[in-house]
């Protein structure tokens, strides 16, 4: 059986991880990270070219199930693999990480999109901004007036705001480091991506205990009718399931872990 799995995170180098080396697995990265780090098994760097692009690859490759586990946000890469899947007539499976819910104390601002997360900052009152949304997304915030503080993995590139310091560190992140930052900086207001997981969620505790605004964009949907799994282990289990021998009705039964 030959696998692929459309990376870029934590849980796509997990899923390879407890594959590899039972199933077959080519790990698939956009190449937007410099130094990304790399999945075992095997890994292909750059675009498909489109869905028709990757549905040739799935084809070329005889690829016998997909499993998109990109960032929650990206929402192109996962349209094409819908696409893809469906042209090529492979299974599809979305691997997502459970967003992050507030609790008691959190100031949350739930905007649709960083164009929106932009123009929420003004009624906000803010002026010391920590922004964690990524460094492609920075064009939104171009025109805004207020200082930022900007964390990425590698440096971003204009637009960007006039007024800009950028931090390079990638994740996982302390609760420690994640205070220290916010009153080393006098951060007033924070802005993230609804990207769910541990290793960036204390900034979020950071930001309760000293009563910050945070701005927290929506995640875009996932392609209708594509079943998703919150775990790296759901997701090997829905694949495990597809290397067994068909069942003598010949139907699958679907994996209570999937939606
Ligand atoms: P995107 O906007 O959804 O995709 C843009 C294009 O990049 C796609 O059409 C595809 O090019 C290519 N691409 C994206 N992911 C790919 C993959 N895993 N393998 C091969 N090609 C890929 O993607 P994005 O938001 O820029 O994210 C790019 C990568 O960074 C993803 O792998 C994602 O998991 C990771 N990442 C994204 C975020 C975020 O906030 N968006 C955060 C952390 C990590 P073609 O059309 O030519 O195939």
């Amino acid at each position: 059986m030959h696998v692929l799995i459309l990376g870029g995170t934590t849980e796509a180098r997990a899923l390879a991880e407890a594959l590899h080396p039972e199933v077959r697995v080519t790990s698939s990265l956009a190449g937007r990270v410099a130094r990304p780090r790399l999945p075992v098994g095997e890994v292909r760097i750059g675009g498909f070219g489109g869905a028709d692009g990757l549905a040739d690859w799935l084809r070329a490759h005889h690829v016998d199930a997909v499993i998109d586990a990109t960032h929650p946000f990206a929402r192109t890469m996962s349209f094409n693999a819908a696409r893809a899947a469906a042209t090529a007539h492979v299974p599809l499976l979305a691997l997502r990480r459970p967003g992050w819910v507030p609790v008691e104390g959190d100031r949350w601002h739930s905007v649709a999109s960083l164009e929106e997360a932009a123009d929420a900052l003004s009624g906000l009152g803010a002026e010391r901004v920590f922004l964690t949304t990524g460094r492609m997304g920075l064009a939104a915030f171009a025109d805004c007036p207020q200082w930022f503080l900007v964390r990425s993995v590698d440096a971003p590139a204009p637009p960007m705001p006039a007024r800009t310091e950028v931090l390079l560190d990638r994740g996982p992140f302390t609760l420690a480091g994640e205070r220290a930052l916010l009153s080393r900086h006098r951060v007033d207001t924070l802005v993230t991506k609804d990207s769910g997981g541990a290793a960036t969620a204390p900034k979020l505790h950071a930001a309760r205990e000293a009563g910050i605004p945070v701005v927290i964009v929506r995640r875009p949907p996932v392609p209708e009718g594509v079943p998703v799994a919150a775990t790296p282990e759901e997701a090997a289990a829905w694949v495990r399931e597809r290397d067994r021998p068909a069942a003598p009705s010949g139907r699958q039964r679907p994996h209570p872990g999937v939606e």
